[in-house]
């Protein structure tokens, strides 16, 4: 298990030394500290939103350039063969695998997350026939459950498939549990709370029901390490452009270990993902391998923004990200506690470090309109309903000294009463 740093815990138990040069002392240590070069972010913003969007990589403007001035305006056509186009799915996920403890030839990019759930929650259910529920989290992301509705349509045949509900508050997993239970969909890092699951000891318990395990790694990839292998799970998707990166609307993948690729029938059977897709023939045949996921045309360009962002993470070490990532985030719970104490702040996250992943929530009851503020002062979080204000800490461009300013500004916020201006309480269509 990785353990906090010295100087972190030094940091958690010491008031006196808890200040901005202490926060600068961390920084000049951090081994990760040049990781921030390689990323475009605007002058005075400290960006804790990076588990919702990711920053600009410097190097990607011009590697999409370049796939576009050659590989689409030269190569045209042609780049299908000579750039590798039509392998860029799978080369793409041979290079998120390392990340996710996945062997090559395992993981595909697909459509948005939302879609490629429905790939492969719809595979999972096939392999369970006999079976006829599906569980999920009550507090998932919703486009999970209303994903999970479609399947329990698309796959149940006469009668929908039945779909049971767990939460931190009960009923538990293994209160829903039985031998009706085809498939388990998790999400492993919460995404309003933070809290995270074990991965490995959640698996081996569905895996004792009989059930297949799905995991939703949209808040995990790129923030803290993730071992599918080991853990013998099932399948997985991700999103690529939170942690990752990736850019707007960069695609997600889908990982299904290699022990289901032969037997796995995804919910869409598109040509891109056929034995042949090049013979035209009439009916469907799956490729062998995780390549039958894939629908029809991959997004090459949001595909070569992803790569250049790999490109970074291709020399990172997880082990130190999660390092890093436990330092800022007990770093800025530690400055919350002692400074915001004041006024009606709850840390929401769970303060023991291995149930943690690598945000911090804070409720208060007029959220939204502090993170207005707060972004209107160049602190960037973001808001989820009803209460939530939302921190993330990506540990290859934040650092301890942007804590420190965020937790004063969010001070300045609170005491100066700022957030009730009324132009902060207007919401735009998304928050
Ligand atoms: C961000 C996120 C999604 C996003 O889904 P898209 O279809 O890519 O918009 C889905 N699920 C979870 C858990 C997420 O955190």
């Amino acid at each position: 298990m990785i353990k906090l740093s010295d100087a972190a815990s030094d940091l958690a138990s010491d008031r006196r030394t808890l200040d901005r040069a202490t926060c600068e002392g961390l920084d000049a240590a951090d081994p990760l500290a040049s990781f921030r070069d390689r990323f475009d972010l605007p002058d005075g913003v400290v960006y804790l939103d990076g588990n919702s969007l990711g920053a600009l990589p410097r190097a990607t403007r011009a590697h999409v350039d370049r796939v576009i001035a050659e590989e689409w305006g030269v190569g045209l056509i042609r780049s299908w063969n000579d750039a590798g186009w039509f392998a860029k799915p799978q080369a793409v996920g041979d290079r998120i695998a390392p990340l996710i403890g996945a062997a090559r030839g395992e993981v595909v990019l697909g459509d948005s997350t939302s879609a490629s759930l429905f790939q492969v929650v719809a595979a999972a259910a096939r392999l369970r026939p006999e079976r006829r529920v599906i569980v999920a989290e009550r507090s998932s992301f919703p486009t999970d459950l209303y994903v999970i509705e479609s399947v329990q349509e698309a796959v149940g045949g006469a009668e929908p498939l039945d779909r049971r509900l767990v939460h931190d508050d009960g009923p538990t997993l293994d209160d829903v549990l039985d031998d009706d239970v085809a498939v388990v969909v998790l999400t492993h890092v919460d995404y309003r709370t933070g809290r995270m699951h074990d991965l490995a000891e959640v698996t081996a318990r569905v895996h004792a029901a009989g059930a297949i395990m799905v995991w939703d790694l949209c808040h995990s990839v790129g923030a803290v390490p993730v071992d599918l292998g080991s853990a013998g799970a099932d399948f997985a998707v991700g999103c690529t452009y939170k942690y990752l990166n990736g850019g707007p609307g960069s695609p997600s993948f889908m990982w299904a270990a290699s022990r289901h690729h032969d037997g796995a029938r995804p919910a869409l059977t598109g040509w891109h993902g056929h034995a042949r897709p090049f013979d035209f023939e009439v009916g469907y045949e799956p490729v062998p391998g995780i390549g039958r996921f894939r629908v029809g045309t991959p997004q090459l360009l949001s595909l070569s923004a992803l790569e250049a962002s790999l490109d970074i993470w291709d020399d990172v070490d997880m082990a130190l990200v999660r390092e890093k990532s436990l330092r800022l985030t007990e770093l800025f719970v530690s400055l919350v506690d002692r400074r915001l104490a004041h006024w009606d702040v709850e840390v929401v996250t769970p303060r023991r470090s291995s149930l943690r992943g690598s945000q911090v929530a804070l409720r208060h009851e007029d959220g939204y309109a502090v993170m207005q503020a707060l972004i209107e002062r160049g602190v960037i979080g973001d808001f989820r309903a009803p209460d939530l204000m939302r921190f993330g800490f990506t540990p290859l461009y934040v650092s301890h000294a942007d804590v420190w300013d965020a937790v004063d500004v969010l001070h300045d916020v609170l005491s100066s009463e700022v957030w009730r201006d009324p132009r902060f309480a207007h919401r735009g269509a998304v928050t």
